[in-house]
């Protein structure tokens, strides 16, 4: 019971039943309306036309009947004349009656000499009233006094009949055409509507198919609907989110495939050191050694890999929790740079500070060193032996902002794009010899958009790189 009462509630929310019901309505009741009306008064404006008309007959009757005296001498050609002829034309039956209710005149010929005595007659008579009519079944009846001007008694009466029949017929013969017309105007508005209300709904069952072909796993899906202007932006933006999440699906792809790639090498070099070392028996205890340490370099070399994917993880924009505390960005260079001085100096190269101001920022001092550190240390990386790296700190009232320059190989102006890609080197060989693992950048992009700041670089080859990161003073959530 419940489910049915659900489904009928479902069925009555359908937009396609509550445009249909509403073009319906808006459509049928006035023209029902206008049908009721229309053939109902026009047959109230024949029937009352006609007694207008009779009345105004009876009028000139009535003034001749006085004028000749009819009442006391009938010897009056042009009273029946009259009579006779407006009887005729009108298809009914007048009667004259005098005073004393004798019938002086019948049409038909059937009263005369009669006494007439109906309330109609009487009442018009005594003068209560001037004139009566009356509907029987299809005849009106019209009663009227026949009196002088002034006069409170009436000389006689004058009765016309007249059959209604010939009207109704043609009020029902319009009343039929117009039934006709609007069974045919029903037909084509309901048609209309029907076609309407699919044709509004077409679009959002395309959308909810696509949809569901989407669930399905199938993304080789494109919508395009044509037609109103809202259903042409629906399908653009579903075709955009489409396109975004097959982006995203390839890019996890490749990030896997990147991934396995980047570990296997590794595992490779392990395979075939230890195979080499187990095929061959006695060999001389320097090789061992030579080959143990190669297999400890690769093992690490993993490791960092891993240790890399880990951060990347904890940077990702949907997971990443970030611990905000308000630190002194001074005090965080300097301790960086005096962790990676050793590694400068044992090339040569100089690392320069510079910090024009003190600041403190609301950052997530793990993160941000994380960044910082993989620019200083790409800086020194792909930097000439007795090169330089200069790191400075400057703000204004809204950002803080770091550069770290070097006088280093640069990065070719076709690929800087690229360089912030997981796995993306532009010198692979250089990189690995180097320990790089090609996700130094993704992590430093990552941590600065976290703080919803903006990484930038600018570079030219064989000249030397500038990073330059900007990120709020106050942390925007
Ligand atoms: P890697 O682990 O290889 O250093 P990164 O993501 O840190 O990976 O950098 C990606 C690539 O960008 C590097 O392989 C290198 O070719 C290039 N690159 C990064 N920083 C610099 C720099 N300061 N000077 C020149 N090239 C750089």
């Amino acid at each position: 019971m419940k489910h049915i009462i659900h489904n009928i509630f479902y069925f009555l929310r359908s937009m396609k039943v509550q445009v249909l019901s509403i073009l319906i309505l808006v459509g049928l009741v006035p023209l029902f309306l206008l049908f009721y009306i229309m053939t109902d008064t026009y047959e109230n404006r024949l029937i009352s036309q006609k007694i207008d008309e009779l009345q105004s007959y009876g009028t000139v009757i009535s003034n001749q009947v006085l004028a000749s005296g009819y009442f006391l001498n009938q010897d009056v050609p042009e009273v029946d004349k009259e009579a006779e002829q407006v009887a005729e034309v009108y298809q009914g039956r007048i009667l004259l009656v005098d005073q004393d209710l004798k019938v002086l005149k019948d049409t038909y010929g059937l009263e005369d000499g009669k006494t007439m005595i109906s309330q109609e007659v009487i009442q018009c008579m005594r003068g209560t009233k001037l004139r009566n009519i009356n509907e029987l079944g299809d005849y009106i009846q019209i009663t009227l006094s026949i009196r002088e001007t002034m006069a409170f008694q009436s000389a006689g009466v004058i009765i016309m009949t007249f059959s209604t029949k010939g009207l109704k017929q043609v009020a029902a013969d319009v009343r039929q055409r117009v039934f006709v017309m609007m069974v045919v105007i029903t037909m084509t508005i309901l048609l209309i509507s029907v076609l309407y209300a699919q044709f509004l709904t077409r679009p959002l069952k395309t959308v909810t198919d696509s949809i569901q072909d989407i669930s399905r796993g199938d993304m080789d899906v494109q919508l395009d609907m044509k037609g109103f202007s809202e259903i042409r932006s629906i399908s653009d933006s579903f075709n955009h989110m489409i396109a975004v999440i097959q982006n995203q699906e390839n890019s996890r792809q490749e990030f896997v495939s990147n991934v396995s790639h980047e570990l296997k090498t590794p595992l490779a070099s392990i395979k075939v050191l230890s195979d080499s070392l187990l095929s061959q028996r006695g060999m001389p205890e320097d090789l061992y050694q030579e080959f143990l340490v190669d297999i400890t370099e690769e093992i690490e070399r993993m490791t960092k890999i891993i240790n890399d994917l880990l951060s990347m993880v904890k940077m990702d924009r949907n997971t990443a929790i970030m611990n905000v505390e308000n630190v002194s960005i001074n005090d965080l260079l300097e301790q960086l740079l005096k962790r990676l001085r050793p590694i400068a100096a044992s090339r040569n190269i100089e690392l320069i500070y510079e910090s024009y101001r003190p600041v403190m920022a609301d950052v997530d001092e793990v993160k941000l060193t994380s960044a910082i550190n993989n620019l200083v240390e790409n800086a020194i990386k792909y930097n000439y032996d007795e090169g330089w790296v200069r790191i400075t700190l400057n703000a204004d009232h809204k950002f803080f902002y770091i550069t770290v320059q070097d006088s280093g190989v640069g990065i070719p102006e076709d690929v800087q794009d690229n360089v912030f890609e997981r796995f993306y080197r532009v010198d692979k060989a250089r990189s690995r010899d180097t320990g790089g693992t090609g996700l130094g950048l993704a992590i430093a992009r990552s941590a600065v958009l976290l703080h919803r700041g903006s990484i930038k670089l600018h570079s030219k080859e064989k000249e030397g790189t500038t990073f330059t990161v900007r990120i709020p003073l106050n942390y925007i959530p």
